[in-house]
Formats: structure tokens, C-alpha cells, sequence
């Protein structure tokens, strides 16, 4: 049972000493619970958060244990009610071959799923992250211009396809020509502009001629202070991350923004909120959720684009392929 441990907190973007991989005895499972083999495990910005000691709004990974992750599982001894051997499983097992567990907050995928890794994308944690935080918190409507970052990872392409579901002109905003023609071409946005570009903030003005109503915050910085000029009146924001500022150190060069950020809030009356997918929705949005991304995908409304990486140990690397935007869609690791 290989398992990959937190083996120091990283300063900065995580290093080779940063994670470690160990092994340990398959665990056996006890009266009513089960054991599960890791089938896939998700690779998420928000591990990065879990390294630092520093406060959140989840507990940090303890040094020595295991990192916390989402994986799909398949079952194979149960004792436990409600799980079958062969079972697919959606759980919380973290990075590692084997894990036992009592089924608690475990979603049952049953025998044969269609695509079992999708429940950890487009129709798992980032698809729910994306429909939630844009309808409910940017509430979009038709003829409006939304603009999302990382527009070609499995949140910002599942914001985007929606918000053109909806009716609205999409900007999305990409590291790359690559990533943007993949955007415009395949995900079928409006525009999409690479915040590599030195004009980036010139670009982004051009492709809103409108201004800009919902702007879904990825990821903070550049792009963030591209689009304070473009904001409309009333315009929303919904926070859900800020994935440039992931791996500071300190306070980033440059001059203070932060007049020009609150300034463009009071005047501009815009609606910021933040939210944490999993406690800032209550299951009636979920259900909502799950039932229109089926119905979306089996009409091929929404594609899906997702990065599959081979075995366990090419984890720590690709984790930070991912934090620097080296990824390409949804990063998966398929484990066993
Ligand atoms: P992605 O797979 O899209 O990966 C993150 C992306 O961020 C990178 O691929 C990169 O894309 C972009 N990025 C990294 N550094 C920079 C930079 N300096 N400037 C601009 N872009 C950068 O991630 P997800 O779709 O899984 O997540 C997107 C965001 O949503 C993250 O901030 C994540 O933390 C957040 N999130 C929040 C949740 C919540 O409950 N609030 C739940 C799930 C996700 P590119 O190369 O295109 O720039």
C-alpha cells in the first residue's frame, strides 16, 4: 500500500522534499466498514492551501500524514451496509493505493459507472463549483458579458459553457494560444485572452466592449486588475479562488491595489461574495446541479476536457504542473 505523505511545509511552490512516498501494510477492514483501491485520484489547486499551516477553512495536512484528496475507489471487501464488493466509490481516501473506511460522506457510483473519474470533475466537485458559485452568486442573465480565468481548467470551462447556456457573452482568459483557441474553438466562448500577453489588460478591454456583469474570480492578480476597469454597475463577483496568489511567500511587488479594488466596489456597487462549495450550498442546489449537468453532457451542450496521468508516483509532479499551469483540463492520476 503505497501512500504519499506531507513530509515538510513548503515555502513556496512545493519541492522534491515536500512529499513523500511511503509504503505500509494493506489495512483490514473492521465490523462495518470497507476497503477501497483507488482507481483514480484527483490532483486540486486547493491542496496547496492544505500544506500551509497557515488558517483556512479547512484543517492543514499534519507533517508525517497522508494528503488529503478525492478519489474514486473500488470496493474491495465490505462490510459495510449500503457497499458491495465491485462497488465504484466517490471518497475523501486521500493519496493513497488502499484505504478503509466506514462509508460515512462516501457516494456509491454502483458496479459499472460510465466514466467513473468524471465524478471527480464536470460532474463532481469543480462542475458543482462552477454551476453553484456562477447562477446562484453571479446570477447571469441573458445579453450580459461574464469573464472567467482559468478558463480551460475544469472549473472556468464548466462557468463558461454554462454562462453561454444561458444566454450571456463569455470571455474566458487562458495562459497560452493553445489553451485559448481550445477555449473559443472546442468550449465555444466568445473570446479568450491570454494573460501571458503584455497587453493583456488592452485585449480583455476589446473582447468587453459592454463592460463586464459577472466576472468569476480564479485567480486574483493580473487578471483581476485587468478586469476592475470593466466592471459595470452592479456587476457580481463571485470569489471562488485566486490561484496566481497560491504559492506567495509575501505580499506580491508592485503598488497597493487595494484602493483601486475597494474604490471600484463602492462606486461601481458591485456584489463580491466568496464561498466554499462544499458548506455555502445547501443539497437542493446539488440535486439541481447533478440532475441539469446530465442532461447538459448526454446533449453535448457542455465538453469536457480532462489530463490523465499514469500511477501514484507521478502525483507530486503533476500537482505542480497543475499550481503553475501546466495542466491542460481536469488533472486526474489514474492510481491502479
Ligand atoms: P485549474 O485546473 O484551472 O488550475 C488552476 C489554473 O489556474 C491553472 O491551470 C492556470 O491556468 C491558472 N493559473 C495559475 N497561475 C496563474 C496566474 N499566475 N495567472 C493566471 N492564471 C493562473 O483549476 P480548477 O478549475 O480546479 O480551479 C479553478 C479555481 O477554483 C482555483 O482557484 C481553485 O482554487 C478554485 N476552486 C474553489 C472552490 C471553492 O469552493 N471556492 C472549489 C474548487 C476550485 P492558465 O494556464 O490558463 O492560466
Amino acid at each position: 500500500n503505497r501512500r504519499v505523505v506531507l513530509a515538510e511545509r513548503p515555502v513556496g511552490l512545493p519541492n522534491d522534499d515536500t512529499l513523500r512516498i511511503e509504503t505500509a501494510a494493506i489495512p483490514t477492514p473492521g465490523p462495518g466498514e470497507m476497503l477501497l483501491r483507488t482507481v483514480y485520484l484527483s490532483l486540486d489547486p486547493y491542496m496547496r492551501g492544505r500544506m500551509s499551516a497557515a488558517k483556512s477553512y479547512a484543517e492543514p495536512v499534519a507533517i508525517g500524514g497522508v494528503m488529503t484528496g478525492q478519489v474514486v475507489a473500488e470496493v474491495v471487501a465490505s462490510n459495510c451496509e449500503g457497499f458491495a464488493k465491485g462497488d465504484h466509490v466517490l471518497s475523501g481516501s486521500g493519496w493513497q493505493d488502499y484505504a478503509v473506511s466506514d462509508g460515512k460522506g462516501v457516494m456509491n457510483l454502483g458496479q459499472n459507472p460510465d466514466h467513473p473519474s468524471w465524478a471527480l470533475g464536470i460532474l463532481g466537485m469543480p462542475g458543482y463549483t462552477a454551476y453553484a458559485g456562477l447562477l446562484k452568486i453571479g446570477e447571469p442573465k441573458p445579453g450580459e458579458t461574464v469573464v472567467v480565468a482559468a478558463a480551460s481548467g475544469p472549473v472556468g470551462a464548466t462557468v463558461g459553457q454554462i454562462a453561454k447556456i444561458k444566454g450571456c457573452r463569455v470571455v474566458g482568459v487562458a495562459g497560452g494560444p493553445e489553451k485559448c483557441a481550445h477555449v473559443v474553438d472546442v468550449l465555444g466562448f466568445d473570446a479568450c485572452i491570454d494573460h501571458k500577453a503584455d497587453d493583456f489588460a488592452e485585449q480583455l478591454a476589446a473582447a468587453c466592449p459592454d463592460g463586464i456583469d459577472v466576472y468569476f474570480e480564479n485567480v486574483g492578480g493580473k487578471v483581476l486588475y485587468g478586469v476592475l476597469p470593466l466592471l459595470n454597475p452592479f456587476a457580481r463577483m463571485p470569489v471562488c479562488g485566486t490561484a496566481s496568489w497560491y504559492n506567495l511567500t509575501g505580499l506580491p511587488d508592485g503598488p497597493d491595489m487595494g484602493p483601486v479594488l475597494m474604490g471600484t466596489i463602492l462606486r461601481m456597487k458591485v456584489k463580491v461574495e466568496g464561498f466554499i462549495i462544499f458548506d455555502s450550498f445547501g443539497p437542493e442546489v446539488y440535486k439541481e446541479f447533478a440532475k441539469e449537468m446530465a442532461g447538459w453532457l448526454a446533449e453535448g451542450r457542455v465538453q469536457y476536457t480532462e489530463q490523465v496521468v499514469e500511477g501514484l508516483e507521478a502525483a507530486p509532479a503533476a500537482l505542480n504542473d497543475l499550481l503553475i499551469g501546466k495542466n491542460f483540463g481536469k488533472m486526474v492520476v489514474k492510481v491502479g
